[in-house]
């Protein structure tokens, strides 16, 4: 075979009328994700990049693209946004990055259901869905930049979760379109629940090109930033609103004080040693929050409307999820974090058992969110003190033995995030099938 830079070489020759970037700056930059929230990814993926990018402007041109990597034995990672954490859309092997920008329109929409191109933006649909009166039920933090197809092939859920769970919940895909990895591709239409043997696979079964989406109602959304004196209050009064089935809301967090300093542009509401929830509700629900406010013995240090956040740019949303990394990380580079499950129930037993063994290496930042069975539970974010990696295993072993559940940012293998993670039997089928080659993003699934 010949060697790699000659067979990509021979891919641009074949196909010049495409979207293709070979700048080396370009290359670098759209190579890169996130990953970089990890000290250990940071390490691990140094110099990792792809020889070329392409931006494919319909499926037609996806399919010469992908026929030509086939016939060059090419490896190709899929980019929506570039906004994982986890090296997902880092190739590993070079190769071609295909980036799905451009396949970005809304097909449809009827009667509470969109389908939408995997390239579209997040944050674009959510505002063509808005005059019909639907929005979607759940998007990352990342929504400006982050593409329904990376969500659905990298993400898990966030603004909206509290309501309607993380993505992978029952009911809200319903159906997906793919290309398949061949000489000849396919496109396959999928229903669910198969559908969703492709979610969270960081694209290595199959190129995602449409999706299918049951939505929410729109709301009018009020935001709130709320501080309090003591951090179970605060704890409680998240837990409260998050657990109040009559407050509709879109997010719910709570930030320890050691977080909310990270907050510099909120500085301003945030007295020094202040705990801090965030919430965001419909603005129905006002009266209801301010009473549950009040016994709580909080303080509303901030609000404005999703009205007054659009025109201002500056959205309390950003400052949730993994923006609270991000917020953090600018203030002290030598963060980073971890993902955690409290079990139902058990979530101030757990932060104490965690906080006394970890106290000042570990600053808690929760997110209320429905689980898939409908149950509030907390999941954590919490920012952590980097000292060596050695030490980062050690937290992340005693959150484990402490019954909490961590999914691991600092791997790049799918099956080497969960305790005992194992891509299903069925998603490695749909792998065997749809890119028969191995070609798709080699290297970030183990067991196929
Ligand atoms: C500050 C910050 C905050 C974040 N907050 C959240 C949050 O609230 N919730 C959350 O879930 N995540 C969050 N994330 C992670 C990330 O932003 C989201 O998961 C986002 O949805 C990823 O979308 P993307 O388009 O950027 O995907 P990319 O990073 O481009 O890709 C993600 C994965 O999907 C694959 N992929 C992309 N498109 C396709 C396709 N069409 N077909 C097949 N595979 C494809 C890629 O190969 C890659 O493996 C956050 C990240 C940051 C940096």
């Amino acid at each position: 075979m010949n060697p790699l830079r000659e067979r990509v070489d021979a891919l641009l020759k074949s196909l010049p009328a495409l979207d293709w970037y070979v700048n080396p700056a370009d290359v670098k930059r759209k190579s890169l994700d996130y990953h970089w929230f990890s000290p250990v990814l940071r390490r691990e993926l140094e110099g990792k990049s792809a020889d070329a990018i392409v931006r494919p402007r319909s499926a037609e041109e996806l399919r010469e693209i992908v026929s030509g990597c086939v016939r060059e034995n090419l490896p190709l990672t899929m980019r929506g946004g570039g906004t994982g954490n986890y090296g997902q859309a880092v190739p590993l092997d070079g190769g071609i990055v295909i980036e799905m920008t451009a396949c970005d329109q809304l097909l449809w929409l009827k009667h509470g259901v969109a389908r939408a191109q995997a390239g579209i933006k997040l944050g674009v649909l959510d505002e063509l869905l808005a005059p019909h009166g639907w929005e979607l039920r759940c998007m990352p933090s990342t929504y400006r930049m982050a593409t329904l197809g990376g969500l659905f092939c990298g993400g898990f859920g966030g603004i909206g979760s509290i309501t309607y769970g993380p993505l992978s919940a029952p009911g809200t895909v319903l159906g997906i379109q793919l290309m398949t990895v061949e000489a000849e591709p396919r496109v396959i239409e999928l229903r669910s629940p198969e559908a969703m043997q492709h979610a969270h696979t960081y694209g290595t079964n199959g190129i995602i090109l449409e999706l299918e989406i049951a939505l929410a109602p729109a709301q009018e959304w009020d935001e709130y930033l709320i501080t309090f004196r003591d951090a179970e209050a605060a704890f409680g009064c998240g837990q409260a609103v998050a657990q109040t089935p009559g407050i509709i809301k879109r997010e719910t967090a709570f930030f320890e004080a050691s977080v909310a300093t990270y907050f510099k542009k909120l500085s301003p509401y945030i007295e020094a040693g202040d705990h801090a929830i965030i919430v965001v509700i419909s603005s129905a629900n006002r009266e209801t929050l301010r009473a549950l406010v009040n016994t709580a013995g909080g303080r509303i240090a901030f609000q404005q409307t999703a009205v007054a956040a659009k025109t201002t740019q500056h959205t309390l949303l950003e400052y949730c999820w993994n923006h609270t990394t991000l917020h953090a990380l600018r203030g002290d580079k030598s963060l980073t974090y971890l993902q955690t499950t409290y079990g139902y129930g058990r979530e101030r037993e757990q932060l104490a058992l965690v906080g006394r063994q970890v106290d000042g290496e570990v600053m808690n930042h929760i997110e209320f969110i429905r689980d898939e069975r409908g149950r509030v539970i907390c999941s954590g974010l919490p920012l952590v003190r980097f000292t060596s990696e050695n030490r980062l295993r050690d937290i992340i072993a005693l959150y484990r033995e402490c019954g909490v559940g961590v999914k691991d940012p600092h791997v790049y293998i799918l099956e080497e995030g969960t305790r005992h993670g194992a891509m299903s039997p069925a998603g490695l089928d749909a792998k065997r099938r749809f890119d028969p080659g191995g070609l798709l993003n080699p290297g970030k699934v183990r067991s196929h």
